[in-house]
């Protein structure tokens, strides 16, 4: 970008904007997933929602490309493009609780992290995901699933409004009463329709306990546990999630160091509502076999909430394949096996996540995130350091996945998608309410300004 835009960029904002060369550019245009490397032309670094407003206006005005960064943590790296005004929300933390109301609103560029620790502070809860460092506005904006979805539903589905910046500048909220239109698009239809700056969330009593933490065995227990986890998982009360992961065993301090590196199977639990209760609900995983590992305890919730960051750190290169099940069939679990033997990093792992309940009991229409026949979310998750390693790891998400996907319902979860995954995916994820967000795009985007996203072109 020329030095001149650069300096009248500048002199509209609150924030710091950073070209190539700058202090805290390369931080800045990187993203979890190593495998993208894109470089934005400058970086408006938001202060505030005046910031946002100007740096729309200012792209419309000089025909820029804009790309809007919350987290960072889009597996496909939506949120960076070449040559781009990327908007960096991450100075944008800011969380405020009405405990009375039990609502939070939280700043567009909070993770979620922030949010639980500001909630937990009034033993208060939203739905927010598995990994505290990933960004509340991209998880919210495709959907958002945790250990409280079975409770409450999706995230998106428990946002009381949002604050959006449009493509005209101009800044709206969207509620159940105020553009209603707006409101339905946003919970699951992504960055389609302008640039979030504040979400408020519905809150509920979680914590300060709960019982919650990991299990394992060696692999050669997974039929078994397996067996275990489809048995527990079709009785277990909403209260409770179960995930099961295959992979190879980390250097974790809870497990023995003869079986670093060596084949596992893990169960991951958490019981969000009376820990006595849980004590009981968790016992048979505990006594199940002869684990090699137990860390299934009472703990904080905000602690929970950050129990797997260190599986998934920013750096790496990471590709997933994925699949919402309607259930857990044996012949599933024997090729999950199967692929799970196949693995070809030590940081690769298939994973079955819970999220049947809630989110079942809503009609298909309630919102775009849909897919509420989804009891179970299939990942295949590839993850590795080095680019040499890229098309062994690729190959094998892609077998595992072109030989499982015969047992999805036939819907995908939108913010799994990877850079390959083209608009079929997009397709299968958003279903019929594709054609809905068409004509929403069409009111609030007509010329798709907002297009560095799973894009939804106006009709
Ligand atoms: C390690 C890891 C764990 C995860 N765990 C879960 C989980 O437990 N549950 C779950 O549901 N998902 C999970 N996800 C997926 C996650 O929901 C998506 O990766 C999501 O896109 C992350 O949001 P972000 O803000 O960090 O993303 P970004 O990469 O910053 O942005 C993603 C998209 O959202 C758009 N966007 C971001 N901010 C705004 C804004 N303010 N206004 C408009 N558009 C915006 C961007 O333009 C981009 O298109 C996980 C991802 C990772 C990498």
């Amino acid at each position: 970008m020329q030095q001149e835009l650069v300096n009248a960029l500048k002199m509209r904002l609150r924030g710091p904007v950073l070209v190539p060369g700058d202090a805290g550019y390369e931080e800045s245009r990187t993203v979890w997933n190593a495998m993208i490397d894109r470089k934005p032309a400058a970086i408006a670094r938001c202060l505030g929602t005046a910031d946002v407003i100007a740096s729309v206006k200012f792209a419309r005005e000089h025909d820029l490309l804009l790309c809007i960064k919350g987290g960072g943590h889009n597996i496909a790296g939506l949120a960076t493009a070449d040559g781009a005004l990327m908007l960096d929300m991450s100075l944008m933390r800011g969380v405020w609780v009405d405990p009375e109301k039990r609502i939070a609103r939280a700043q567009a560029g909070c993770l979620l992290g922030d949010v639980d620790r500001e909630t937990q502070v009034h033993g208060l809860a939203s739905i927010l995901g598995f990994v505290s460092a990933t960004g509340i506005a991209g998880l919210t904006l495709g959907g958002g699933f945790g250990y409280l979805t079975r409770r409450w539903g999706w995230t998106s589905d428990n946002v009381a409004g949002m604050e959006l910046v449009t493509a005209e500048g101009e800044l709206v909220r969207a509620s159940s009463d105020e553009n209603p239109d707006l409101f339905w698009g946003l919970r699951g239809g992504g960055g389609n329709f302008g640039v979030v700056t504040g979400i408020d969330y519905k809150l509920y009593p979680v914590g300060p306990e709960v019982v919650g933490g990991l299990v394992a065995w060696p692999q050669s227990e997974a039929p078994k546990v397996l067996e275990l986890y489809r048995t527990l998982a079709e009785q277990a009360p909403p209260e409770l999630t179960l995930v099961t992961l295959m992979r190879p065993a980390p250097p974790a301090p809870w497990l023995p160091k003869e079986m670093h590196g060596k084949p596992i199977i893990a169960m991951l639990a958490c019981y969000s509502g009376n820990p006595e209760e849980g004590e009981k609900l968790v016992a048979p995983i505990k006594q199940f076999g002869s684990p090699i590992g137990d860390v299934l305890v009472r703990r904080p919730y905000a602690q929970m909430q950050a129990l797997l960051d260190g599986t998934q750190p920013k750096g790496r290169r990471y590709y997933w394949k994925s699949e919402y099940l309607p259930r857990i069939e044996t012949a599933l679990c024997e090729r999950a096996m199967e692929h799970a033997a196949k693995i070809r990093s030590p940081h690769s792992a298939v994973i079955l996540f819970q999220i049947g309940g809630a989110l079942n009991q809503l009609p298909a229409d309630h919102s775009p995130v849909g897919n509420r026949d989804a009891r179970y979310v299939l990942n295949i998750s590839g993850a590795w350091e080095q680019a040499g390693d890229d098309e062994a790891n690729i190959r094998w998400a892609r077998d595992a996945w072109s030989d499982m996907k015969a047992f999805s319902t036939g819907g995908t979860y939108i913010n799994f998608l990877t850079e390959d995954e083209g608009p079929e995916r997009t397709q299968d994820a958003l279903g019929k309410g594709l054609g809905r967000l068409k004509e929403i795009k069409a009111r609030w985007d007509p010329k798709n300004v907002f297009r560095t996203n799973r894009n939804i072109p106006p009709i």
